[in-house]
């Protein structure tokens, strides 16, 4: 395949936006090359500048999960558009995605939107401290939660592409805040509580990892927090910014019947256009301002575009009562073909899965948290991605990336995957 165009695009972009990207995994640093310049994406399809046909891995990082240009959706935005694009005033919409969204996700009365997912997680923690007056909170190594401050420590995929394991800017005083803990391991959790006594105010956790490849909770891991936040006044947020409304209906809180304080979204619940939004029950919630003290404020938060790609893409979810299942059993059907291929060809790896997320690590042994992932070999990841794109197959351009699977593949497209991956595994 050919990358003319996309190779000039990008040298083009690099002179007046840095790095030629407007976020950082984009920029192929983790793989080398040029990224890929997009022209337009149907379904399970992306063409490129250069009018390459590429079948789509990503999905936009999760949002895209019934496929590109899904109809309901981008009706919804045409149809709003002419109407008026932002007012700065509440709207009827609002109400309504607000409402399908606390009957899909379970313990959650109230929920409010915001623009992206790192805003959702910054104002969730804000919530947690201001809701248990303490200021300390913990994070997992490799769990990423948005670029906001508190939680650029250690966070996973697009700082370990680059190997920066903190960012310069964030100040040690707000450091001295996060506490980090391996995923996985609750007695380093509770010994984290014991040296901080009375001082957490929230532990927060991706409940499926998908920032450092895809990283299930080992059984009774997510029960073992609920049980120490209770224990300790402290609150439980779960970041289903990747796992709402693609892992089930209630994700993972639904999936894995655990109750969390807060809940994060993102990806997903926007439908593809920007929108993040944090969750909880109301005494919970009825602290955030104008009726609580906690603030938190936007000027495009519930921005009727977003809320009409939202909503559309919400009730398509909800109306389908087999879409969970259906995404469950093509990535299975993808899992097992790539085993199958890779076991063939004789190479080391792991691949976990949860549901349509799925990722594949280039190492026999079990990864289970950010240290176990980072055993992975990157030359071979770095070999398996470009052989993948020559074959028109587009996965993450990090070893440390989930894969996400949309509904708009088919049994053909997963075949010709499985097959790309067999041709691509002979040469590694
Ligand atoms: C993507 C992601 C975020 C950040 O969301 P943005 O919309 O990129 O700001 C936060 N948490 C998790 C778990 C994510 O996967």
């Amino acid at each position: 395949m050919l990358y003319q165009r996309s190779s000039q695009l990008f040298a083009d972009a690099e002179k007046v936006i840095p790095g030629g990207v407007n976020s950082p995994v984009r920029a192929f640093k983790g793989v080398g090359g040029t990224p890929i310049f997009v022209k337009e994406a149907k379904g399970a399809y992306l063409f490129d500048e250069d009018n390459n046909k590429l079948i789509d891995y990503i999905n936009s990082w999760g949002p895209m999960i019934l496929g590109h240009a899904f109809e309901p959706v981008v009706n919804a935005v045409i149809e709003k558009a002419k109407k008026g694009t932002s007012f700065g005033m509440p709207t009827e919409l609002e109400t309504e995605i607000a409402s399908l969204a606390v009957s899909m996700v379970p313990n959650i009365d109230k929920i409010r939107f915001v623009n992206s997912g790192t805003e959702a997680c910054m104002s969730a923690i804000r919530l947690a401290r201001g809701y248990t007056k303490k200021d300390k909170i913990i994070k997992f190594s490799g769990c990423y939660h948005g670029h906001s401050d508190s939680f650029l420590i250690a966070a996973g995929s697009g700082l370990s592409t680059f190997g920066i394991p903190n960012s310069p800017g964030v100040t040690q005083g707000t450091a001295k805040d996060t506490l980090l803990a391996n995923y996985n391991d609750v007695e380093n959790v509770k010994a984290l509580f014991e040296a901080n006594k009375n001082e957490i105010a929230a532990i927060i956790i991706e409940p499926v990892a998908g920032n450092m490849g895809c990283i299930p909770p080992k059984e009774g891991f997510l029960n073992s927090l609920r049980q120490i936040c209770d224990e300790n006044n402290a609150l439980l947020i779960f970041d289903e910014v990747m796992t709402g409304f693609r892992l089930s209906k209630g994700g993972a809180q639904e999936l894995y019947n655990i109750k969390a304080d807060i809940v994060c979204f993102g990806k997903v619940i926007g439908g593809g256009l920007p929108v993040g939004a944090f969750a909880a029950r109301n005494e919970i919630m009825n602290y955030l301002a104008p009726i609580g003290p906690v603030y938190q404020a936007g000027t495009l938060s519930g921005n009727p575009l977003a809320m009409a790609a939202g909503k559309a893409m919400l009730e398509a979810l909800n109306n389908d009562a087999e879409i969970f299942n259906r995404l469950e059993e093509k990535t299975a059907y993808l899992e097992k073909g790539i085993r199958k291929v890779l076991n063939d060809n004789q190479i080391d790896f792991t691949i976990n899965r949860v549901g349509s997320m799925i990722s594949v690590h280039f190492d026999k042994n079990p990864v289970f948290d950010f240290n176990s992932a980072k055993n992975g070999d990157n030359e071979t990841f770095k070999k398996f991605f470009h052989g993948l794109l020559k074959e028109g197959v587009y996965i993450a351009p990090s070893a440390y990336e989930t894969w996400f699977i949309t509904d708009a593949l088919t049994y053909e497209d997963l075949d010709f995957t499985i097959n790309a991956i067999n041709k691509v595994a002979k040469e590694l």
